[in-house]
């Protein structure tokens, strides 16, 4: 293959250009794009264009200074001033690629709507159709070549091309759902008149991505190629031998009304079972859009950009968006590599055996060792179900149960970089494995503690360097909960934090730093709506009401369904040394449930609990609808719920337990589910007032009693 040539009469600024081209394309996986001398090259800020000895414009989008391409005004004002050149000379063709070897594009910089007004947001929107509606309609064959991933106003932008190529590795999807929108820059016209419209629909509505294949198979791209044969492809394309896939005979079923309405009513109907219109209304307004315009892609374009102005003003898509930078702000905790390889875990029950079979998944070698053979066995069981639900791909599951290794001896803490303790919650017992474990370590090697509850400084103190040890509290199950809180405490030393930090995000889960206080910031701020719902069930309201009215606020489970999914004996433990090392005001626990307790009826784990339970595991739940008349209903019940779980959040701010508001909230949203619309409890109190949410405490505090009295960290918000 032969490199790109500076040209003879080039100007040394062109000329570097072109070497710098030719480096460029290196770069790029395929090198497929190769030029003559008898090229041009010329750069503008985002875009390297090129002509080749075919006549072909080549035009790759290279954002200065980024691993990844966004698209952003500039970018669309630069291909704009491209458009200018190629309707003055128009090349014989046009291609659009990327020179990042991460992907196409990955979406819209979303950072360009938050600071917006109004009038801004509109403009840029008219702006950007306009600039891809002007590549839609260049008179020559135009081409996106697609690597890698291909997202949101990435994808729009692709889809303004006539025809798009893809490699076997690319993967293109909408995930503008996940910000509480739709596509906004002709996503949804184009997807529809391009592809199979129900899977374009299905695409924007679960913001799920489509491998290259599978977008081949529905349309959105036109042929799956080698990089090795791109070049000739393009050549193919240009030269009008390749077809457009199309949308086949749905495309023409349903650009008639009663066919979209019909598949509409469906659409809604499996949208309202993942979400709430009035709290996640964009899949909705997509689905009307589709059912009332989708005939006509005029009328699609212009009700896309009114709706969509409309969303990205709307307090969930701000929250989302809010949302999507909580977890960037987490991840970018990490601070370098943790050199972290090898991991052993001790303990292989419910969490030490998730811990170790995720570790295993994201690429580490792992050992896991326990004192009883069996839950090492169940564990592996485990680990196969989850490895293949999650990686849906034989080779890579074999591959990540290669790396996990059944140690009952403990053989590997000698070469672990890192040992993971996640036995029994006992002080004695976790205090004699760490410190036989310690004895075991090569130097350098780190020491952690899953423990939810126990003192880390108790724990640091059987320790003969403590500065190696630290709490990584996981969720369960750990291959949904993203969040791990980084427990810290006074001996630990920056360095092994540094290490927890960056393993934690290794691992793709978002890292929380927290102090350790009881209960630390999760399952602190957890109990209190827990125990209110306890006691709100033993005042004779209605379970299903409970969790129903939670559920309806955004939680992902009611709190009488959590209690059941922790277990009672475990909740009950929980409030106990809540109330007695923090002396928190929790609600007394009500005679009824210790006897619950004693009778061994603990929740899901037992087959019943406050609920009873199907041999799914399910909770058998009566209908709101079924419930006998003149069931008490308590008008402070919601806040009675979720304002102790906020004051609670206030609290650990104050006591820097946490460090940030950012922090808090994400936390609470990758730990428990807190309704991620509403951006978390301390934005919810923002939003909400935070005036008005203290004086309704005081309410509150009055009514039922000083568990709701307002923590005095509300004074600094
Ligand atoms: P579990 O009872 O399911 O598992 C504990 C395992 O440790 C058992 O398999 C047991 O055989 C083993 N074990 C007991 N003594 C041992 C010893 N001396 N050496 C090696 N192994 C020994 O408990 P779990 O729910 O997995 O909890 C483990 C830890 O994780 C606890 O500290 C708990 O507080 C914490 N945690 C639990 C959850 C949860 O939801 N279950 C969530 C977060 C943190």
């Amino acid at each position: 293959m032969k490199a790109a040539r500076p040209r003879k009469n080039a100007s040394p600024v062109q000329q570097t250009e072109t070497r710098a081209m030719a480096g460029l394309l290196d770069t790029l996986a395929d090198r497929a794009l190769e030029l003559s001398a008898a090229t041009t090259v010329e750069a503008r800020g985002n875009w390297r264009a090129a002509t080749d000895e075919d006549g072909i414009a080549w035009w790759v989008l290279d954002r200065p200074g980024k691993s990844v391409n966004t698209i952003d005004r500039s970018v669309l004002e630069e291909l704009n001033g491209l458009l200018d050149q190629a309707e003055t000379a128009p090349p014989r063709g046009v291609v659009i690629r990327s020179a990042k070897p991460s992907g196409f594009a990955a979406g819209a910089d979303i950072a360009q709507f938050e600071s917006a007004t109004t009038p801004e947001i509109a403009a840029m929107l008219n702006e950007g159709h306009r600039v891809l509606d002007r590549l839609a309609a260049l008179s020559m064959p135009t081409v996106a070549v697609i690597h890698g991933h291909c997202l949101g106003a990435g994808l729009e932008l692709a889809l303004a091309c006539r025809m798009r190529l893809a490699t076997p590795g690319a993967s293109l999807g909408f995930p503008e759902v996940m910000l509480g929108l739709h596509p906004g820059l002709g996503g949804t016209f184009r997807s529809l008149a391009v592809a199979d419209p129900l899977e374009a629909m299905t695409m924007m509505l679960t913001g799920k991505a489509a491998p290259a294949r599978r977008a081949r198979r529905i349309g959105l791209v036109d042929a799956v190629v080698e990089e090795r044969h791109v070049l000739n492809a393009v050549r193919a394309a240009v030269g009008g031998e390749l077809h457009p896939a199309g949308g086949g005979w749905k495309a023409r079923a349903f650009a008639l009304k009663p066919a979209r309405s019909l598949a509409a009513r469906r659409m809604r109907a499996e949208a309202a079972r993942a979400a709430k219109p009035e709290h996640y209304p964009a899949p909705f307004r997509l689905i009307d859009l589709w059912e009332t315009h989708g005939g006509s892609p005029e009328r699609m374009r212009a009700a896309e950009l009114e709706s969509f102005s409309e969303l990205i003003e709307t307090p969930t898509s701000r929250n989302l968006v809010r949302v999507f930078f909580l977890r960037e702000a987490m991840r970018g905790l990490k601070d370098g590599a943790s050199d972290i390889k090898r991991v052993h875990v001790i303990g292989a029950g419910a969490m030490g055996g998730d811990i170790a079979a995720w570790a295993a998944r994201e690429g580490f070698r792992v050992s896991l060792s326990d004192i009883d053979p069996r839950p090492i066995g169940q564990a592996l069981r485990k680990a196969v179900t989850m490895l293949d639900k999650t990686l849906k791909d034989r080779l890579k599951v074999r591959d990540a149960l290669d790396r996990l290794v059944p140690d009952p001896g403990g053989v590997g803490i000698a070469g672990a970089d890192l040992v993971i303790e996640a036995a029994p919650e006992r002080l004695e017992l976790k205090q004699s494995i760490l410190r036989e474990a310690e004895a075991r370590m090569k130097p350098g090697a780190i020491l952690a503690t899953n423990t939810s509850a126990l003192p880390l400084p108790d724990l640091a103190a059987a320790l003969s360097d403590p500065s190696r040890f630290v709490g990584v509290h996981f969720f369960n199950p750990v291959s949904r909960m993203q969040l791990v809180e980084v427990v810290k405490h006074d001996a630990l030393s920056p360095e092994t934090l540094r290490r927890a930090t960056n393993f934690v995000a290794e691992l793709s889960r978002l890292p929380a730093p927290v102090r350790p206080t009881a209960g630390f910031l999760v399952n602190r701020a957890l109990t209190p709506y827990i125990a209110e719902a306890i006691l709100l069930a033993g005042e004779g309201v209605p379970k299903e009401r409970i969790d129903a009215e939670a559920e309806a606020f955004g939680m992902p489970m009611g709190p009488i369904e959590l209690a059941d999914r922790v277990g009672l004996d475990i909740a009950v433990e929980v409030a106990q040394t809540l109330a007695e090392r923090l002396g928190m005001p929790l609600p007394e626990m009500p005679g009824w449930l210790h006897q619950m307790v004693r009778e061994g009826r603990l929740g899901q784990k037992t087959g019943a609990g406050l609920y009873e339970y199907d041999a799914e595991g399910k909770p058998k739940k009566i209908h709101l609808d079924a419930l006998p008349d003149g069931a008490p209903i308590d008008p402070d019940l919601l806040d009675r719920l979720i304002l102790p779980m906020v004051n609670t959040v206030v609290a650990c701010l104050r006591e820097g337990v946490v460090e940030s508001e950012e922090i808090a909230d994400g936390a609470m949203i990758f730990g428990t589910g807190f309704a991620p619309f509403r951006g978390g409890p301390i934005r919810y109190a923002r939003e909400r007032g935070v005036d008005a949410v203290i004086a309704r405490l005081r309410e509150l505090e009055m009514a039922h009693g000083p568990r709701f009295k307002p923590d005095p960290g509300w004074d600094r918000l």
